[in-house]
C-alpha cells in the first residue's frame, strides 16, 4: 500500500516509507506538523512489524553483493548519491527548513554541503581501510575491516539531514547495507535521501528507510537478533532502553547523546570574542547538543562579560527560518517548548535571576526568547539537566581549580568551550572531562576528528577511523614467516 505524495514548500515528497527500492505505505499514520506556524505537513507513514521485517529482510538479501563490492566500487555508488543530494540542494534546504525549523541560511551554506561531503569522504577514505598490515619477526597480519552487517541507524529531529547522513556515510562506504529510522517530528528529508538514493542506482535493499515512532518502529528495529550494529543520536532515557533491547542480543551501539556542556571564559579572555561566540549558542533556537550551555565566568571579568554577551543577545534576528535575515527559529514541538519552559519557571521558582529572556517570544506559539539565568548553584536542575532550548546559566569562579570542579560537576560530558590566553585555555581544557573542547572558538569540525561524548553524553566516537572502527569487523589473518611446526610449546 502506498500513499500519495505531500507537497511541502512546493517540493514533493513521499511520506512512506523506502524498502527494497520500493515506497511502501502504512495502515497507520502520524500527523506532521511545522513548527514554525504548526500547519499541518501531511500524515507520515507509521512503521509496522510487517515493515520492520520487510526492511532488515532485504537488507539482509542486498548485504553479500554490497559487501563484496570492492571500496572503489561502491565509491562510484556513493559519489553518484551524493551528486544526487546536490541536485536536490535547494529542496533539502526548503524542505527541513519547514519541517525541522532549521535555518534556511545554514541549510545552505552548512548542512547540505555538508551532507554531501559525509557521503563522500567515507567513500572515499574506505579506500584504503580494507587491509592494513602489521608486520612483525613472527607473521604478516592482514588486519581486515569486513563490514558488519546490517545497520540500524536512529536519528534526532534538531538536525536529520546532518546526521543521517553522518552515520550513512561510513556505514554503506564500509560495505553494510542500512535501515535509517528517522525521527518522527522532522522525517522529510530522510524520505528525500531515499529518492536521491534511487535515482543514484544504489540496490535495492542497500539504503531502506522505515518511517514511525521511536516506541513502535524504533524499538522493533534494534531489538531485533538480526541487525549487526545499531548507531544512535538522541536522548539519555532512550539510549538507556535501545542499549538494553541490542544488549539482549549482544549487539554493539554507538550512542551520541546530550549534553551540558561549560562554555568557560577565564580571566585573561579576549571578552569580545567570547561574548560573540557565546550569543552563537542560541542557534537552532539552542536544540543543538554540543552547545556549551553552562556559561562559567571569571568572576573579575563577569560583569563586563555579561554586557557584551547582552549586546549580542539583542540584535539577534528571530523569526521565520526560511527567511535570509532569521538568525533564531522556533522549537520543535509544543512538547519541547512546554519542557524548555518548565525548567526555566522551576530555575525561576527556586532562587535563579534571569539576566536577559526567560519567556515565550511573540514572534509564534513555538517561539522561547533567548535566556540567561544566573544565581544558580551547581546542584541545581537546570545546571545539571539537558534543556535543549535557548536556555543557559552563568555561575562565576575564582580560580581554576575551582572551574575545573565546576566544569566537571555533571553526569554529562560532550563538548566545551574555553576561552583565555591560548595556553592557559589548553591548560585549563586538558582537565576538563568531556569527549572535545574548543578552544577560543566554537563548532569547528574535521570529517577525520574523532566526536561523542563520556559519561552520560554517550559511549563510542564517530568520525574518521573511528566510524570505520564501529562498522566494521576487525579480522586478523595471521601468515606466519617461517614453515609453522606444531608443538605443544610452541607461543
Ligand atoms: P530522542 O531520544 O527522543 O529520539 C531520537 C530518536 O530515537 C528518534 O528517531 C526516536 O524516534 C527514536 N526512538 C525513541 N525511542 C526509541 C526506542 N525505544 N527505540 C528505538 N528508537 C527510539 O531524542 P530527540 O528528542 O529526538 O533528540 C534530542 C536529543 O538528541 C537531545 O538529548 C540531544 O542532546 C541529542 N543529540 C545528541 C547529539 C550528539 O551528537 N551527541 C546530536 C544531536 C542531538
Amino acid at each position: 500500500m502506498s500513499t500519495s505524495q505531500i507537497e511541502v514548500a512546493g517540493v514533493l515528497i513521499s511520506p512512506d516509507h523506502y524498502i527494497d527500492g520500493r515506497r511502501v505505505g502504512s495502515p497507520e499514520t502520524f500527523e506532521l506538523r511545522s513548527p514554525i506556524d504548526q500547519r499541518v505537513l501531511g500524515v507520515v507513514s507509521e512503521g509496522l512489524e510487517d515493515h520492520v521485517e520487510a526492511a532488515i529482510e532485504s537488507a539482509r538479501a542486498a548485504f553479500p553483493a554490497w559487501s563484496l563490492l570492492s571500496a572503489a566500487e561502491r565509491k562510484v555508488y556513493l559519489d553518484r548519491f551524493a551528486d544526487e543530494i546536490g541536485k536536490r540542494a535547494d529542496d533539502f534546504c526548503r524542505v527541513e527548513s519547514t519541517d525541522a525549523g532549521l535555518l534556511l541560511s545554514r541549510m545552505r551554506h552548512g548542512v547540505v554541503p555538508r551532507a554531501m561531503l559525509n557521503i563522500r569522504w567515507f567513500a572515499n577514505h574506505a579506500l584504503d581501510l580494507q587491509n592494513r598490515p602489521i608486520d612483525t619477526e613472527q607473521a604478516h597480519h592482514r588486519v581486515r575491516h569486513d563490514p558488519a552487517g546490517v545497520v540500524v541507524i536512529i536519528t534526532p529531529w534538531n538536525s536529520p539531514l546532518l546526521l543521517s547522513t553522518w552515520k550513512l556515510g561510513p556505514a554503506l562506504a564500509a560495505g553494510n547495507t542500512c535501515i535509517l529510522k528517522p525521527p518522527e517530528w522532522a522525517p522529510l528529508t530522510c524520505s528525500l535521501l531515499a529518492d536521491a538514493a534511487q535515482a543514484a542506482g544504489l540496490p535495492p535493499g542497500v539504503l531502506n528507510i522505515v518511517q514511525g515512532t521511536g516506541s513502535r518502529a524504533g524499538a522493533k528495529l534494534v531489538g531485533d537478533p538480526r541487525i549487526a550494529r545499531v548507531s544512535f543520536t538522541g536522548s539519555v532515557p532512550t539510549a538507556r532502553r535501545i542499549a538494553q533491547a541490542a544488549g539482549a542480543n549482544l549487539v554493539p551501539c554507538s550512542l551520541e547523546l546530550g549534553g551540558k556542556s561549560p562554555f568557560i571564559v577565564l580571566e585573561d579572555a579576549d571578552l569580545d570574542g567570547a561574548a560573540a561566540t557565546g550569543a552563537l549558542m542560541y542557534r537552532n533556537a539552542g536544540q543543538v547538543c554540543l552547545a556549551g550551555t553552562r556559561f562559567l565566568v571569571h568572576e573579575r571579568v563577569a560583569d563586563a562579560f555579561v554586557e557584551k554577551m547582552r549586546a549580542h543577545v539583542e540584535r539577534l534576528v528571530i523569526g521565520d527560518p526560511r527567511e535570509e535575515a532569521t538568525e533564531i527559529g522556533p522549537i520543535i514541538h509544543p512538547r519541547q517548548l512546554e519542557r524548555v519552559e518548565g525548567f526555566v519557571q522551576r530555575a525561576v521558582e527556586t532562587g535563579a535571576r534571569v539576566l536577559w529572556g526567560g519567556d515565550r517570544h511573540a514572534f509564534g506559539a513555538q517561539y522561547f526568547q533567548p535566556t540567561m539565568l544566573t544565581n544558580v548553584g551547581q546542584h541545581d536542575e537546570i545546571v545539571q539537566n539537558e534543556v535543549f532550548g535557548p536556555v543557559l546559566t552563568l555561575q562565576t569562579f575564582s580560580d581554576d581549580d575551582s572551574v575545573v570542579a565546576l566544569a566537571n560537576g555533571t553526569d554529562y560530558g560532550l563538548g566545551g568551550v574555553c576561552y583565555g590566553e591560548t595556553d592557559h585555555a589548553i591548560a585549563v581544557a586538558d582537565r576538563v572531562r568531556t569527549g572535545f573542547i574548543w578552544i577560543n572558538s566554537f563548532g569547528v569540525r574535521d570529517l577525520e576528528a574523532p566526536f561523542g561524548g563520556i559519561k552520560r553524553s554517550g559511549i563510542g566516537r564517530e568520525g574518521g577511523d573511528w566510524s570505520f572502527e564501529f562498522f566494521c569487523d576487525v579480522k586478523d589473518v595471521v601468515i606466519p614467516r617461517k614453515p609453522f611446526r606444531a608443538s605443544f610449546s610452541h607461543r
